[in-house]
């Protein structure tokens, strides 16, 4: 499968904000964007007014980019959000917040959703006791998700998950630090999610 092997930074600078892609280093002044706020290359610090299209296609961009997909996974996503009852840009959002690499992101395990789809493929995941090493799988509202036995040690893991205690975790999620443990509430209300996301820009785009 194809692999974005290009600076992570780039994508937030591209977007104008941050997009929290490189675990710790996103809460430090060596962040990019707190050096560099402006795009990336030759041209990045011209002003340019975007189109209506260019707008929706940022928007896009940006949301795929946070949650780590390419465009045919996140396409994918969609179609199945605009089937579902309901507001098509609200379901885009659970179905996106509901996999398990993102809620293993926010449970701490993983300080970033890159580095939670690595620690669930090298098998160090359970949900409700059971081992899933499939990043994609879709977590319903009462399953409990922990870290196996054999990977309780692993510093990288703990550590993450002290730093996410100390920022304190969504209240749509419940989290044992201890036991390394965790149960996903229930799905979040669009309240509950960034203000700087407009997923209404993704339907308007795909709408077309
Ligand atoms: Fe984005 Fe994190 Fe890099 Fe800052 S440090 S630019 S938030 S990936």
């Amino acid at each position: 499968m194809a692999r974005y092997l290009d600076s992570k930074c780039k994508l937030c600078r591209r977007e104008g904000e941050k997009l929290f892609l490189k675990g710790e280093k996103c809460f430090t002044d060596k962040c990019a964007i707190e050096r560099r706020s402006y795009p990336p290359g030759q041209h990045g610090q011209k002003k340019g007014r975007l189109s209506d299209y260019g707008v929706q296609l940022r928007e896009k961009q940006k949301i795929r980019r946070i949650y780590g997909l390419f465009e045919k996974q996140f396409r994918i996503i969609y179609r199945h959000a605009d089937r579902q009852r309901g507001v098509t840009g609200d379901n885009l959002l659970q179905m996106l917040e509901s996999r398990l690499d993102n809620i293993v992101y926010l449970m701490g395990f993983g300080s970033s959703r890159a580095e939670s789809r690595q620690i669930i493929r090298h098998n160090s995941i359970l949900v409700n006791g059971k081992r899933v090493n499939i990043p994609s799988y879709i977590v319903t509202p009462g399953d409990t998700i922990e870290v196996d036995q054999k990977s309780r040690e692993q510093l990288r893991i703990k550590s993450s998950l002290q730093s996410a205690d100390n920022r304190g975790f969504p209240s749509w999620i419940e989290v044992d630090v201890k036991a390394m443990k965790g149960t996903y509430k229930n799905k979040p209300d669009r309240a509950d999610l960034p203000a700087t996301i407009n997923e209404s820009l993704v339907v308007e785009l795909y709408s077309k």
